[in-house]
């Protein structure tokens, strides 16, 4: 076998049974790897209405046919698990080591099932694999645990994925910490391994894998990190990464503040420019071979946390616990970024929790008596720490936010929840999706609630050309960020790149939603030279739809219909306020008609939302079909889909 390992994992927490399965090639040929393999096996392994903390929950983390090779940016690891945040499908997809490192030991996935009596860690040594006590490492912060490992197993070339005490303590967005800096978040992966008291997968891989054509690939390869090195972002971005996105945000009117309640350009973003965050940085690092290097190590040199080290801060974090809180020092949010790697709690969601809970704290909502103590005033960075601090640990108000934005809303009750922007319990990115259409739809329609990364239409932030937009979309207005037509195909065609990164394990930056030389004719060049499978363009595209049918699917079997696919709050039921975009908002009428007109591209039932049983068919998903059926939730219909 050629570009995979052939190889399937699996680990029995409960009985500690480890043994190794052969990856069915149908399911290869079908799903390629990575998301695609780990959602099926999602849909088969883990029963509708699963309890995401139960041990009828199982992780799995996927390798793909380009991880490790020698492609820039292929080094990512993909994890799915049915999601403790959102009660849907969960997965998250982080760059580093780690992925490369589970492939050249031979396997293209891992799958762990059940739950340890006590915490473990596991140990993946090629063929010799084990579990190991984890007590010593318990509680400990996720570079402690990683120290701890490498002592223990004598090798600091181990690639380790650990969780923090966030995960322990089971906060619904505790994040999966690959290598330093890297982290699996937002929809609960980490707190899915504290439920199942696995500390960490400690990895060494020695065994490779084979190339069809290895002349080829290289040639590939090469000429594709050529033409990345002539792009104009490459320059921008090998050097500042996401560092740039606030201010780039700001010149287009589409930033957030406190909570969404100020928008449009934000007075005080200078604190986040590019130039002054680079201040703090020491280095850039990089994912496995990858020549955009575009993470970063810091040291705080200014106020109170100067001298404090780090690594990898983004846009989500830095927007999320900045201007989202209202919070003006650049310098208290690296150091917030540290406490979130460490501790192993999204950044992104964290944030984004904090910020609803000091408009609710704003508003009366909360009082003094409900956050014990702790005056949730904009910008209170003291306040904004221990309250960081006491979701970690579960405590007192703290322990009702480790539930999430949503569910803390629900509990709340006094008009909470009109203060939380979400789709399907995913909360919303500190950009004005208002302004933006074809973002607020693909948030609708995503399969792990509102994400960015599930391919947010990169045309709305860019201009296209008319022409160019007929040619992909099918309409020249399809990229126009304030418009609504076209906007099923634009979404359909992001959701697709990124999806195509996700089950090949590239990085999406250095693909064509980034405006970087990988599309998918690239793509196929590079699976056909890597597995010997012929394979075309066409082909990948109804991969990237396939998958798109199978998780939605997984979201129907789970109660998931039409009513679902929205935004809820403030970007739903609020005009911009303030600045350039003053006045956009989101027609509920014509969001009504985008979903209308993606339903129909996608061959899924108008009313519900449910894919059609000829849609199914037709793309090869015959068992999930039957499985719908047998539920009596399949939209039966003999209409073919126009998906691709
Ligand atoms: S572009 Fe950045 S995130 Fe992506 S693989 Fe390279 S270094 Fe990692």
């Amino acid at each position: 076998m050629f570009g995979w390992t052939g190889r399937l994992l699996r680990v029995d927490l409960g009985s500690g049974t480890i043994r190794v399965e052969e990856t069915p090639r149908g399911l290869l040929r079908r799903f390629l790897g990575g998301r695609g393999l780990n959602s099926y096996l999602l849909f088969s392994e883990v029963k509708a209405g699963a309890d995401p903390l139960g041990e009828e929950n199982k992780l799995f983390f996927g390798t793909s046919p380009l991880t490790g090779t020698g492609l820039m940016s292929s080094g990512r690891i993909h994890v799915t698990a049915k999601s403790p945040l959102t009660g849907i499908l969960g997965d998250s997809n982080a760059g580093g080591h780690f992925g490369p490192e589970l492939k050249w030991a031979g396997y293209d996935g891992l799958i762990l099932e059940g739950s340890a009596g006590a915490p473990v860690y596991l140990w993946v040594d090629d063929d010799r694999v084990e579990l190991r006590d984890a007590s010593r490492i318990w509680g400990k912060t996720v570079s402690e645990t990683f120290e701890g490992i490498w002592s223990e197993l004598g090798d600091p070339r181990v690639r380790i994925a650990a969780i923090g005490p966030a995960g322990e303590n089971l906060v619904r967005y505790a994040s999966l910490m690959t290598d330093y800096g890297n982290a699996c978040g937002k929809t609960g992966m980490g707190t899915v391994l504290g439920a199942k008291r696995v500390k960490a997968i400690a990895v060494r891989g020695t065994r490779g894998f084979c190339a069809a054509d290895p002349q080829g690939f290289k040639a590939l390869a090469r000429d594709l990190l050529d033409r990345l090195l002539k792009t104009p972002a490459y320059r921008v971005f090998s050097r500042f990464g996401t560092l740039s996105y606030l201010s780039l945000y700001n010149r287009q009117g589409r930033s957030l503040a406190r909570n969404a309640q100020q928008t449009g350009e934000i007075p005080y973003i200078d604190r986040y420019e590019p130039s002054r965050l680079m201040e703090h940085v020491t280095r850039n690092v990089a994912c496995f071979g990858c020549p955009i290097h575009c993470k970063h190590e810091f040291r705080i040199r200014r106020g109170p946390f100067a001298g404090e080290k780090g690594h990898g801060t983004e846009f989500c974090i830095l927007s999320a616990h900045g201007p989202a809180c209202g919070n003006e020092d650049e310098t208290a949010v690296l150091k917030i970024n540290n406490i979130c790697n460490e501790y192993g709690i999204c950044g992104d969601t964290s944030g984004i929790v904090l910020a609803a809970a000091f408009e609710w704290y704003q508003r009366g909502i909360v009082t003094l008596r409900d956050t014990d103590g702790l005056a949730l005033e904009w910008g209170n960075t003291e306040a904004q720490i221990e309250l960081l601090m006491r979701i970690i640990r579960r405590e007192g108000f703290g322990d009702l936010l480790a539930e999430g934005s949503a569910r803390a809303a629900r509990a709340i009750g006094k008009g909470a929840e009109r203060y939380v922007s979400h789709a399907k319990g995913g909360d919303v990115d500190q950009v004005d999706i208002r302004t933006l259409k074809g973002c607020a739809l693909a948030d609708a329609v995503s399969s792990r609630g509102a994400d960015p990364q599930r391919g947010w239409p990169s045309a709305e932030f860019y201009p296209m050309k008319a022409e160019e937009a007929r040619r992909l979309f099918g309409n020249e207005k399809a990229a126009d960020p304030n418009g609504y037509e076209g906007k099923a195909a634009l979404v359909n065609y992001y959701a697709s790149l990124c999806t195509l990164c996700d089950v090949l394990g590239l990085c999406k930056f250095s693909s064509a939603w980034f405006n970087n030389p990988i599309g998918v004719p690239e793509m196929a060049a590079l699976v056909t030279a890597l597995t010997g499978m012929e394979t075309t363009e066409e082909a990948l595209w109804e991969t990237a739809a396939r998958v798109h049918n199978l998780e939605r699917a997984y979201l129907v079997r789970e109660g998931i219909r039409r009513a679902d696919d929205r935004v809820h709050g403030r970007m739903m039921e609020e005009a911009v306020s303030t600045g350039p975009h003053k006045g956009a908002r989101i027609d509920p009428q014509k969001f009504e008609q985008m979903l209308d007109e993606y339903y129909d591209l996608m061959g899924w039932d108008r009313s519900t939302g449910i894919p059609k049983r000829s849609t199914l068919e037709r793309m090869d998903l015959r068992e999930v079909a039957e499985e719908l059926s047998s539920l009596g939730i399949l939209a039966e219909d003999e209409e073919t889909s126009r998906a691709f």
